[in-house]
């Protein structure tokens, strides 16, 4: 966890820390802590891999404007450490004062705000989050469980039965709200291909962002771009009791894989021709590097699912609904909407109820699985269906009751 950053929960000095360990990530050498001064600040002394000596003043004032006296300071501790440079870090912001005196000092003092410090962290492994609330776990939301149930029990009501009314004989026995770990990345990534002889060949440019799952990190089929406006997003206890499933991975680790993903996805061959010889087609490979890649933001989430069963009669039925899923995709698994008869997909207008077996099946013009008595008017599956000829050419449909008490041939 310690790649994780928060910044409201640091003080001062754990602010030094921080950033004496991300130049460290970065490859800068000999960094160490400077004399501590008398406003309890210290400087931090480094070495840049090109050899140049540094010196870092960091500035821990969350959301807060930094002014130009604060560079004028860096600036003459520039000249006392004899320097070539001085870095004035703040996770806030600069005053328009204080960038317009830096400018004139001509790159001696280099000022990075809130914006500049998160890139850095990010370049270096590191995850910046500015409140400790940004990283607790929220619910994605598009349905609410309720809303779900009623989308069945919708569903389960407009199928044809007779002589009882669908909800009468298919019963809710078992509910079960489960909430799975995910992170949500954005992300941007940009790279240009040339070839040996210096011509741009391929320019990969796009952003875009995916849902990992939070065990393994691999990505999940969710259109996540559609999560922008998603309707709710909150705690588990606010949505409903379930059973909550910890993650595996962290934050860290989860933008590892984020990355990874987008180089998968942007890795691609490129035909090209090569100046003097047009005759012979070259073929390469490729993709962006890991410094390419960069992570906007990377929020972990819980991915709300409602396992449902069903039972009627004999039958029993199970529908798993994805509440954070857009564009009424919200069934993960529906039974409901199965033939019992030949296991194939029905469509909401085309059910029948068995009153006899609690079965449901097709009941189209081209394919029958269902039928309706002809004497009493019970809708029936095939399997619980009786067919009589009568005189010798049409076939009649009853149901076993009924079948009984027709005269025998
Ligand atoms: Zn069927
Ligand atoms: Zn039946
Ligand atoms: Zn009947």
């Amino acid at each position: 966890m310690d790649r994780i950053i928060i910044l409201e929960d640091l003080d001062g000095f754990e602010f030094e820390e921080v950033c004496k360990k991300i130049f460290e990530s970065l490859g800068w050498r000999d960094v160490r802590m400077g004399p501590r001064t008398s406003d309890a600040g210290r400087d931090i002394i480094m070495v840049s891999p090109e050899g140049e000596t540094v010196i870092v003043e960091c500035k821990h004032h969350l959301w807060r404007t930094v002014g130009r006296p604060v560079v004028q300071k860096l600036h003459s501790a520039v000249i006392y450490f004899g320097a070539k440079k001085g870095f004035l870090i703040t996770t806030g912001y600069f005053s328009q004062e204080a960038v317009e005196y830096a400018s004139r000092l001509g790159g001696v003092v280099e000022l990075i705000d809130l914006r500049r410090f998160k890139d850095l962290a990010d370049k270096a492994g590191f995850v910046v989050y500015e409140k400790r609330k940004d990283m607790s776990r929220r619910v994605l939301l598009t349905y609410t469980p309720e809303e779900a149930v009623k989308a069945i029990e919708d569903e389960i009501a407009s199928m044809v039965s007779r002589p009882h009314a669908p909800l009468q004989l298919v019963r809710r026995s078992g509910t079960k709200l489960v909430y799975r770990p995910a992170y949500l990345a954005s992300y941007s990534v940009y790279r240009e291909t040339y070839t040996s002889t210096g011509r741009l060949i391929d320019v990969i440019d796009a952003e875009g962002s995916v849902i990992l799952d939070g065990r393994t990190g691999d990505p999940l089929d969710y259109p996540a771009d559609t999560f922008r406006d998603c309707r709710l997003v909150q705690s588990p206890s606010q949505v409903g009791k379930g059973v909550i499933v910890p993650p595996l991975i962290n934050t860290v680790e989860a933008k590892e894989k984020a990355v990874d993903y987008v180089i998968t996805k942007h890795t691609h061959l490129v035909i090209y021709r090569r100046k003097n010889s047009f005759k012979r087609i070259y073929i390469k490979s490729v993709s962006p590097k890991w410094s390419d890649v960069k992570i906007l933001s990377i929020i972990p989430l819980y991915l709300p699912k409602l396992e449902l069963e069903y039972s009627a009669l004999l039958h029993n039925y199970k529908v798993v609904c994805d509440l954070a899923h857009k564009y009424s995709r919200l069934y993960r698994v529906n039974e409901l909407s199965t033939c019992t008869i030949c296991r194939k997909k029905l469509r909401p207008s085309k059910r029948v109820l068995c009153n006899e077996c609690g079965g449901i099946a097709h009941f189209g013009i081209l394919i029958k699985h269902a039928f309706i008595c002809e004497s009493c008017g019970k809708t029936v599956c095939r399997y619980c269906a009786v067919r009589r000829r009568k005189w010798l050419i049409f076939m009649k449909t009853y149901c076993h009751g009924c079948a009984q008490h027709l005269p025998q041939k």
